[in-house]
């Protein structure tokens, strides 16, 4: 659903590039069990907390007394520059400032400008709360879900982040009956002759370099690069060193962008307008072999405020010696 024009207006100048609302309800059966089927089938590898919290998951009501609505928000954050193609590669979204804080900077400030004009509470969601964010962008109306498992966004393909809020006004309190604003900041700022839904084309599923890439989308963390440089702690299990052994795992720092890169939604986003997204020079032009030296004292000095910081001094030296040539 279309939300009123002041509101769109609020998040536009946090700096969403698509936002839409939906009236908060149980999450379907089907969703649920979608999430119950990859965690029965281990893809979740050390992310166990995604098994936890599934009624508030199913029901996510439960996070603000009394919320009824919920508004989604997309965020575009493909940097102007990218890392060299000689270079060991840094994930897109990790080029920048940590996007936990930078939204939730963002969007407290919209939130308080929301307070005073509307009244009503909110809760601000952003990987923060046991929250299906997927199928609430979908429900809101702000993209599709690709074959890559991400939300594609019309004018701005995959390259988004994703933040809900939750409130207590009512749904007829924050929507526009105004069929005319639909995807209006989409619109406005992106690539509007861009294909705006997955084509199923294959390709990103193709270029998966360890086929951690299912079929329906799911991901398989266990061979995926980036659940291997960013979440997974201490030394790779088998499964994971082979997935790291591959070319382009040898060639991975943090994180993987590989299916997006490939996939046509994102052959025309435009760079990213937040100004904490741009990349940080010493990011872009950090190598293999640096990371690789770096102590305690510069880890937490270089990557204070980046979201590099969560891989720990351990998992970023272990991420390089990998990319290092003599370790073959
Ligand atoms: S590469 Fe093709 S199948 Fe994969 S998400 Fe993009 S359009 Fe869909
Ligand atoms: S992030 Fe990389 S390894 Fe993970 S599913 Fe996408 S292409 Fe495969």
């Amino acid at each position: 659903m279309q939300l009123r024009p002041e509101i769109t207006a609020i998040l536009s100048r946090a700096g969403a590039v698509a936002c839409g609302c939906a009236m908060l309800h149980g999450v379907p059966l089907r969703d649920m069990q979608a999430l119950g089927l990859w965690l029965d089938s281990g893809h979740n590898a050390g992310m166990t907390y995604m098994a936890n919290h599934k009624d508030i998951r199913q029901n996510p009501v439960m996070l603000l007394d009394g919320a009824r609505s919920i508004m989604a928000m997309a965020f575009n954050y493909n940097p102007a520059t990218l890392r060299g193609a000689d270079m060991p590669q840094i994930a897109r979204f990790a080029y920048g400032s940590d996007y936990h804080d930078v939204l939730r900077r963002r969007l407290s400030d919209a939130v308080d400008v929301m307070t005073e004009t509307l009244g009503g509470e909110y809760r601000i969601c952003i990987d923060s709360a046991p929250i299906l964010e997927r199928y609430w962008a979908e429900e809101c109306g702000i993209g599709r879900r690709a074959d890559n498992g991400l939300i594609a966004v019309p004018g701005y393909g995959t390259f988004v982040l994703l933040a809900e809020i939750l409130t207590t006004l009512p749904i007829e309190s924050i929507t526009s009956s105004d069929a005319g604003c639909e995807s209006e900041t989409a619109d406005r700022k992106g690539r509007a002759d861009a294909p705006r839904e997955c084509v199923h084309c294959g390709a990103c599923r193709r270029a998966c370099p360890a086929g951690a890439l299912q079929p329906d989308g799911r991901i398989d963390a266990r061979r995926c690069l980036s659940y291997l440089t960013i979440e997974h702690k201490g030394d790779w299990d088998d499964t994971g060193r082979s997935a790291m052994q591959t070319p382009a795992g040898r060639n991975t720092l943090f994180g993987c962008d590989i299916c997006q890169r490939v996939c046509r939604l994102n052959r025309q986003t435009p760079a990213s307008e937040i100004a904490e997204f741009q990349p940080i020079d010493h990011i872009t032009s950090l190598t293999g072999t640096e990371a690789a030296a770096l102590s305690q004292d510069e880890f937490s000095r270089i990557f204070k405020g980046s979201p590099i910081k969560r891989c720990k001094l351990a998992g970023l030296r272990r991420n390089a010696v990998n990319t290092l040539p003599d370790t073959v």
